[in-house]
């Protein structure tokens, strides 16, 4: 299969069924970030359970790069310890923002990502959730 047409199907796939998307109030959320460029707005909630991410759901509305972004995320760290998510934020960003090149095998499905790094509008978009769940952990931990 292609390249594009990967990069097409896993985004679209996430995009129409986010996963861990739900509704999350304002006084329980855990952190929250925009990129107002694009319109992103997310909303995300994280729990902590013996030092791992025991529950994590996110809500808002965004591109198609943003949701499924997000959605990508939350089914890679859930159940992680806090280390280990720490070190998934640092990999991802460093791919988006051009910085270093994970494996794929490492990276699963978002691995597609990796091509927002040659467009500087979207590497915000596909950022924002790890940068909100950074701040969340920074909050919990
Ligand atoms: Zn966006």
């Amino acid at each position: 299969m292609a390249f594009e047409d990967l990069y097409r199907e896993v985004i679209l796939k996430h995009f129409k069924k986010p996963q861990n998307f739900g509704p999350v109030a304002d006084e329980e959320a855990t952190a929250e970030d925009e990129n107002p460029t694009c319109g992103d707005h997310f909303k995300l909630l994280v729990v902590l359970a013996a030092g791992r991410i025991s529950e994590i759901r996110f809500d808002g509305r965004g591109c198609a790069i943003s949701t499924s972004s997000c959605s990508m995320m939350t089914e890679r760290v859930l159940g992680k310890t806090v280390a280990e998510a720490r070190a998934m934020i640092s990999e991802f960003l460093g791919m988006v923002q051009g910085k270093c090149d994970p494996a794929d095998e490492h990276l699963g499905d978002l691995a597609v990502l990796k091509s927002v790094r040659d467009f500087p509008v979207r590497v915000k978009c596909a950022a924002l959730c790890w940068q909100a769940l950074s701040k969340a952990l920074d909050k919990l931990a």
